[in-house]
């Protein structure tokens, strides 16, 4: 399948892959490691308005494609998932925002979170449940003028820095979205998570102890929680996905770098063992694979269709082909690949979380399962 980009989104494509090459790839490991951006890319970042590329102009978009918000998501992850996956996460607070929210939640956040001068988030999992809505113990009880909110969620990313988070509780008989200003009183970062896939990475606890949410606070109608969190993490998965297309090409951009330059009695291992070329053409092909699965989904966003059943097969196609390439990978540099002076090692690691965060993998099996049993495959 031959992908075919836009004047618009191949000018995205330029403009980001001239930042990745120049600015971002040389301190690549300083920004992993810290999990921070410097203030001169940072700006970078924003003046090229990635974020605002598929929300509407009226509220501070450009009115551009979801695809084209994707390719250059796809660019950036190619060097470093730190600037992807901060844009990645304000897209989960911007979207709902964009979809649900009053003219009041769209005016006020919509700008600050599309320009980067905010840092958002997405809130649902708690200490018993990142799967099942029915079993939240986050509640919220209506009072004068708003919500008091109470419990606690679990591997919140961003938590302890984010200004603003969409958070679901349990509000009467259903669950419920709540803008959720971390500032507020009653708003709680608790301990920090440390992970196997990266160091800095800012995700932990937070508490909720009579936060006080007002009415204009909540997105959508009390009842639309669930709905509202299926069509964020339906088009998050997406986004989540395209940081792992970035990371393969990177990966086998490395493996062909490394076989080509060293060598056994003479000759470079990738002309002389086959062993090594299986492994890189198993890597091309997969990569490849999902990138063409990738922007075909997004091609589906951008006409206007329902993408439930496609981004949980995305998901679960991208989680296993990301372990095996980067597992290639990794065996192509021999002891190397697992020395944390390589950058394959990093990227074997990174490649572990596609497995869980934005839902499990066995949640997608049932996902697609259940699309697969209604609708069939062919269409006929
Ligand atoms: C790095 C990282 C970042 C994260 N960021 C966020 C974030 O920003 N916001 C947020 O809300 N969450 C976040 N999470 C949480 C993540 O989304 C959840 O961990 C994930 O959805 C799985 O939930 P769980 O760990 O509670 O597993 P559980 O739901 O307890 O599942 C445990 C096991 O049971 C299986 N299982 C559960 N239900 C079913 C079922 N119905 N059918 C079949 N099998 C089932 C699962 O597949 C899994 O194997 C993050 C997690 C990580 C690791």
């Amino acid at each position: 399948m031959e992908i075919r980009f836009s004047f618009e989104e191949l000018e995205i494509q330029k403009s980001v892959r001239k930042f990745v090459k120049n600015e971002l790839l040389p301190i690549a490991r300083e920004v992993d490691e810290n999990w921070a951006l410097p203030d001169r890319v940072r700006e970078k970042l924003l003046s090229m308005g990635i974020l605002r590329t598929p929300f509407p102009e009226e509220w501070g978009g450009a009115g551009g494609t979801f695809s084209g918000m994707i390719i250059a998501l796809k660019e950036l992850s190619y060097a470093s998932l730190v600037p992807s996956w901060l844009l990645f996460e304000n897209f989960m607070l911007a979207y709902p925002i964009s979809q649900y929210g009053s003219d009041f939640l769209k005016a006020t956040y919509l700008g600050p979170l599309l320009s980067l001068e905010s840092i958002g988030a997405l809130a649902f999992t708690e200490p018993d449940t990142g799967s099942d809505p029915l079993q939240l113990k986050t509640s919220a009880k209506k009072v004068d003028g708003g919500w008091l909110i109470n419990g606690s969620k679990r591997f919140i990313t961003n938590s302890g820095i984010c200004d603003q988070m969409i958070l679901f509780a349990k509000a009467e008989n259903s669950v419920a979205a709540f803008l959720v200003e971390t500032k507020g009183k009653g708003y709680e970062a608790g301990k920090r998570e440390s992970f196997i896939h990266s160091k800095g990475f800012d995700n932990g606890d937070l508490y909720l102890e009579d936060y006080f949410a007002p009415d204009e606070h909540v997105i959508g109608d009390t009842s639309q929680g669930f709905e509202i969190l299926l069509k964020t993490e339906t088009l998050g998965k997406i986004a989540f996905c395209t940081l792992f297309v970035g990371i393969g090409e990177r990966a086998l951009d490395l493996s062909v770098s490394y076989a080509n330059t060293k060598t056994h009695r003479g000759k470079s291992i990738g002309h002389r063992f086959q062993m090594t070329q299986v492994k890189l053409a198993r890597m091309l092909s997969k990569v490849e694979a999902m990138k063409a699965y990738l922007f075909q989904v997004c091609s589906m966003v951008d006409q206007g269709k329902d993408v439930f059943f496609e981004a949980a097969a995305l998901k679960l196609f991208v989680a296993s082909e990301i372990k095996e390439i980067t597992s290639d990978a990794m065996e192509i540099h021999g002891a190397y690949g697992l020395s944390n002076e390589y950058d394959v090692a990093g990227l074997y690691q990174a490649a572990i979380s596609a497995q869980v965060v934005m839902g499990s993998l066995d949640i997608q099996r049932v996902i697609v399962a259940k699309g697969v049993l209604s609708r069939g495959v062919s269409g006929v």
